[in-house]
C-alpha cells in the first residue's frame, strides 16, 4: 500500500512511519514542524520507501500518484503544546482535517482520524466507553483540543455518511514511548526528566487523578489493525491499567533508583479527574489488546532520554 501521514514527524506518526515501512508498505510523511521533529524520521530520508513533504496540512497539497490510505495524525497533542499552539490546533482539527477527508475521497483511500481519549472530556462515566458522549467544557483552555477533536470526529463521519469515504476514528488515551519530547510538559517525559536529573518531581494537585498509559508500538499496531478494518466508528485504544499519578510517582521514583522530593503544583484548570479506556470494542473487533508491561515500556523509554542526554552533554 502506499500510505500518507500527517503531522508524520510527530512521536506517534514517527513510529507508525516506521512500522509501515518495515511492513513493506510506501510512507509520505507531511509535517510542518510545529512540534514535530525532523529528528524523528531522520533514519528514514533516505529510504527509498519515504518521502517527507514539510508543509502545513491546513494548505492545498500536491501528492503525485495514488493513495490507499490517510492517517491524519498531524496536531499538537501535549497540554503543554496545545496551549502554547491554540489557534493551530483548531486549524488543523478542522481545516486540516477537510483536506485530509477530501484527499482521502478524491483517491478513494481509507482513511483514520487520530482522535482522543479527550473527546471524554472529564468523564463521569468510568472505565469510559466509546458510546459515552462526554463531559467537556467547550469555552476551557482544553476546549482548542477537546472541542477540536470532536469537530473532527463529526466532519469525518459526515464524509462517511454523505461521500461513502472509508473512514475510521480512534480515539488515543495516554500513550509513551521513546521520541517524546522531555520537555513536552507530558507526565512520563516531565516525571523521568525530572527522576534522571535529580530534581523533584512536579505533581499537580494531589496526585489522586489517575491515567492508564500505553506504550506506543501497542497503540501502533492498534492504529494498523483499525485502518484495515471496516469498523467506522469510534475505537478506544488504550492500555487499561490505571494509576494514580502519585502511584505514577512512585514507580519513576523505584524505576530511575533516585530518591527525588516531590512538589506540588496547582492543578491545571479543567484536568480529568480519572481516565481508563474500556477496550472491549478493541479486542472484539479488531483482535487487539496491549501486550507491553509498563515496566518494560519504561525501561525503553528511559533508555531512549539517556541516550538523547549523553548526545546532548
Ligand atoms: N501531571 C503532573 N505533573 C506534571 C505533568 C502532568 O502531575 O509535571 C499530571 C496532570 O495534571 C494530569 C496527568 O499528570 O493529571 C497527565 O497529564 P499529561 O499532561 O501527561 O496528559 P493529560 O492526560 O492530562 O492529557
Amino acid at each position: 500500500m502506499r500510505v500518507l501521514i500527517s503531522g508524520g514527524a510527530g512521536f506517534v506518526a514517527s513510529h507508525l512511519a516506521d512500522r509501515w515501512i518495515a511492513d513493506g508498505h510506501d510512507v509520505i510523511a507531511v509535517d510542518n514542524l510545529i512540534t514535530g521533529r525532523r529528528a524523528n524520521i531522520a533514519h528514514l530520508l533516505e529510504n527509498p520507501a519515504f518521502t517527507y513533504i514539510q508543509q502545513d496540512i491546513c494548505d492545498p497539497l500536491q501528492i503525485d500518484g495514488r493513495l490507499d490510505g490517510v492517517f491524519h495524525m498531524a496536531s499538537p497533542a501535549s497540554p503543554f503544546d496545545y496551549l502554547a499552539h491554540p489557534i493551530e490546533t483548531m486549524l488543523v482539527n478542522s481545516v486540516g482535517t477537510k483536506r485530509m477527508l477530501d484527499l482521502a475521497r478524491a483517491q478513494n483511500a481509507r482513511y483514520l482520524l487520530a482522535s482522543t481519549s479527550e473527546c471524554y472530556g472529564d468523564p463521569l462515566e468510568h472505565p469510559q466507553r466509546e458510546t459515552y458522549w462526554g463531559n467537556v467544557n467547550p469555552i476551557g483552555p482544553r476546549a482548542v483540543y477537546d472541542e477540536a477533536k470532536r469537530f473532527a470526529e463529526a466532519m469525518t463521519m459526515s464524509y462517511h455518511r454523505e461521500y461513502g469515504v472509508d473512514t475510521k476514528i480512534v480515539r488515543i488515551f495516554n500513550t509513551y514511548g521513546p521520541r517524546m519530547k522531555l520537555d513536552d510538559g507530558r507526565v512520563v517525559p516531565a516525571f523521568l526528566d525530572q527522576a534522571l536529573n535529580g530534581r523533584p518531581i512536579t505533581i499537580f494537585g494531589d496526585g489522586s487523578q489517575t491515567r492508564s498509559f500505553c506504550y506506543v508500538s501497542d497503540l501502533v499496531d492498534g492504529l494498523t489493525r483499525l485502518i484495515l478494518s471496516e469498523e467506522h466508528e469510534p475505537v478506544n485504544i488504550g492500555n487499561p491499567t490505571e494509576l494514580t499519578i502519585l502511584e505514577f510517582a512512585e514507580v519513576i521514583q523505584k524505576l530511575v533508583g533516585s530518591s527525588c522530593a516531590i512538589e506540588r503544583q496547582p492543578l491545571p484548570k479543567d484536568d480529568p479527574k480519572q481516565r481508563k479506556p474500556d477496550i472491549t470494542k478493541a479486542k472484539e473487533r479488531l483482535g487487539w489488546e496491549p501486550g507491553v508491561s509498563l515496566a518494560d515500556g519504561l525501561a525503553a523509554t528511559v533508555e531512549f532520554f539517556r541516550a538523547q542526554q549523553a548526545v546532548a552533554g
